[in-house]
């Protein structure tokens, strides 16, 4: 499956997006939004594997911005917001994509996508380009008029810019430092899709990290590393993934430096990541529209300055693919083929199942004193019914790292089995010594 590992200039692989899309309906990851009503599109709601993965991506990225960190503090900020923000931020006037119509069969499409040629009937009969609005504007309050529209949030950033004195006044916090979220954003994009890629609700993992001007540079080389090797360190292979710098025609106007980090998706590399060195701009810019300073008061100098703005802007959704695309392999395993997720520990929904080796009496109550003692620490799933080979193949499949298995041996020797889904390997280990055994391998995953 892993046709892209396999040359040294690696390429798309397509078979791999439709076995990752299969897995992910028939194991529970991610489903059709309100299937039952015939789906809504490209919106969807993520299974029980699925909200167990985007949690561990969250907590992997929180881990490495904020609690592996002394520098950056996190914030929580509203999805609606006051409407100001929208204007300041420029997200009113210029948060669109130029939008045109196919006059032949009515499709709508993103004009810098299709290349002057309607991807649905082939027609070249198109209509001019025109701004397309991404915000979700709604009502907030009973009357619906002028005065009750409030946006839904496009990004989370602005919320870190507007809470700038807020943070800076509750904490002991000077530049250089950083402000992070998670949270969910809204855009009514024209051409969702790819699956998960692109949607019109979607979570985002962003950071802003605030210092002095003439630091601007070394810290946005600093990010664009650190943020590199984040997804290394959670599995994703070289082969797959870039660092693409943004020519100076391609930045947007208030930034001096940007950097994409991107994934070779099943079609082609695709953006996971945006890193960006936004000058003082929006710090400035809403300064001007709220008319209260946001600066630093740098007492070693005795000089007031507006900080530079560092920002890695990830998207957790999309990133959440990337890893699933990534782990999935398929090898043979005692002559038998198998699927298998080779997700991080960390990663993985489940870190543990526990698998009596036959649905017995007589084992059920130890296999389930072993639940309770693991669930404490760790992630597990209880499973004991089919053959014991059926349950392996199928924790293989949604990338459980170690099963145990409690056998009629056990009842003797007070032991169980650990067996890895990489290596496939067993031991044997006793009873009372098998949470700390897990968790100690599960932290020497970390990296
Ligand atoms: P794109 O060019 O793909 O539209 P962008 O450059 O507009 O993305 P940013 O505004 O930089 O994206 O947002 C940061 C990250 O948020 C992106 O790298 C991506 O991972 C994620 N993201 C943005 N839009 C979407 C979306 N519609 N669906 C899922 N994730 C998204």
């Amino acid at each position: 499956m892993k046709e892209a590992e396999a040359g040294s200039e690696p390429h798309p692989n397509p078979a791999l997006f439709d076995a990752v899309v299969n897995l992910s309906k028939r194991r529970g990851f991610v489903f059709p939004s309100a299937e039952i009503y015939g789906g809504i599109r490209s919106t969807y709601d993520w299974g029980p594997l699925g909200a167990l993965l985007l949690r561990n991506v969250r907590e992997a990225w929180w881990r490495a911005m904020v609690q592996e960190r002394d520098d950056v503090v996190p914030i929580d900020a509203a999805v609606l917001t006051n409407p100001k923000v929208w204007e300041a931020s420029g997200h009113l006037a210029t948060f669109t994509d130029p939008l045109v119509d196919c006059r032949s069969c009515k499709e709508r499409w993103r004009a810098d996508e299709i290349e002057g040629r309607c991807p649905n009937c082939g027609s070249t009969d198109l209509t001019e380009a025109r701004p397309f609005h991404l915000m979700f504007k709604t009502f907030v309050g009973p009357v619906e008029d002028e005065a009750a529209i409030a946006y839904l949030r496009p990004e989370t950033a602005q919320g870190m810019f507007v809470n700038f004195l807020n943070v800076l006044q509750t904490t002991r916090k000077r530049p250089p430092f950083g402000i992070a979220q998670i949270g969910r954003s809204f855009r009514n994009e024209i051409t969702p899709g790819n699956f998960v890629f692109r949607t019109r609700e979607f979570e985002q993992m962003e950071m802003e990290f605030f210092v002095p001007p003439e630091e601007g540079q070394k810290w946005f080389d600093y990010w664009c590393e650190q943020r590199l090797s984040w997804y290394r360190r959670y599995g994703i292979a070289d082969a797959m993934l870039r660092l693409r710098q943004h020519e100076a025609e391609e930045l947007s106007h208030y930034s001096a430096a940007t950097a994409d980090i991107e994934f070779l998706f099943p079609w082609g590399w695709g953006e996971l990541e945006g890193i960006a060195n936004r000058t003082d701009y929006d710090l400035k810019a809403h300064s001007k529209h709220s008319g209260v300073k946001l600066e630093y008061f740098d007492q070693a100098s005795g000089e007031h300055y507006t900080p530079y703005t560092i920002e890695p802007a990830a998207g957790l959704t999309r990133t959440a693919m990337a890893y699933l695309l990534a782990a999935y392999d398929e090898d043979v395993v005692a002559g038998e083929r198998r699927t298998v997720l080779r997700l991080h520990p960390h990663l993985a929904p489940y870190q543990v199942a526990v698998l009596p080796l036959s649905k017995n009496e007589a084992l059920t109550p130890l296999a389930r004193e072993v639940l309770r003692t693991l669930q404490r620490r760790l992630v597990c799933e209880y499973d004991e019914t089919q053959a014991i080979g059926r349950r392996y193949r199928r924790q293989d499949e949604i990338g459980t790292p170690y099963c145990v298995t409690v056998d009629f041996d056990s009842l003797e020797d007070h032991a169980a089995t650990i067996r890895d889904r990489d290596s496939t390997e067993q031991v044997r280990v006793p009873i009372s010594e098998l949470s700390g055994r897990l968790a100690e391998r599960l932290d020497s995953a970390t990296g």
